[in-house]
């Protein structure tokens, strides 16, 4: 296979330190700002259960959203219960199919290995995310998991979008949970 022959297009991931990325390459920006603003709606809910604010939503291929998933790897117990593996069981279960071709996820951390293989195996057709990370991003960041033209599915990643609001308010938590633990 030809290395840019797989529809990734212009969906392509911006790497890591191009922050602003540019939304609307291999989607449009308004609907690709619409679901990172619904993903960010579920990072605050996060926040507000104790959890590292991260969020996701998941939307079938008319764009109507199947799942909506936030951290919540405390309040569960559970090392996966990441945003994006909250959403994609929601929206497999609503879809009544562990696959789901044609689906976006959008979340607003750079995804973690174990989440874009999930995503993969999901067979998606596009992950969007906002903020990068440096520590276990797997987009670009630390691995990056999409530019393997060994796998056998290849799904568009594209970074950057709406990564200033997403990154703020990861970055108020942890601001805030310092102050707390100072005081303490
Ligand atoms: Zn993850």
């Amino acid at each position: 296979m030809a290395a840019d022959d797989s529809g990734r297009g212009g969906g392509r991931q911006d790497g890591p330190g191009d922050r602003r990325g540019e939304p609307g390459q291999g989607g449009d920006a308004a609907g690709d700002e619409r679901g990172m603003a619904l993903a960010l709606e579920q990072a605050m809910l996060a926040w507000q259960e104790g959890e590292v604010p991260v969020g996701a939503v998941l939307l079938d291929a008319g764009g109507v959203v199947i799942g909506r998933g936030r951290n919540r790897v405390i309040g569960d117990s559970d090392p996966t219960a990441h945003a994006e593996i909250v959403a994609l069981r929601e929206g497999a279960r609503a879809a009544g199919n562990y696959r789901l071709p044609g689906a976006t996820l959008y979340v607003t951390l750079e995804p973690c290995a174990m989440c874009v293989g999930a995503m993969l195996h999901a067979r998606l057709a596009r992950i969007v995310f906002g903020a990068a990370d440096p520590k276990t991003g797997a987009c670009g960041s630390v691995l990056d998991v999409g530019a393997l033209r060994q796998l056998n599915h290849q799904t568009s990643i594209q970074g950057g979008v709406m990564a200033g609001p997403c990154g703020d308010l990861l970055r108020r938590f942890f601001r805030e949970r310092r102050r707390k633990e100072a005081s303490e």
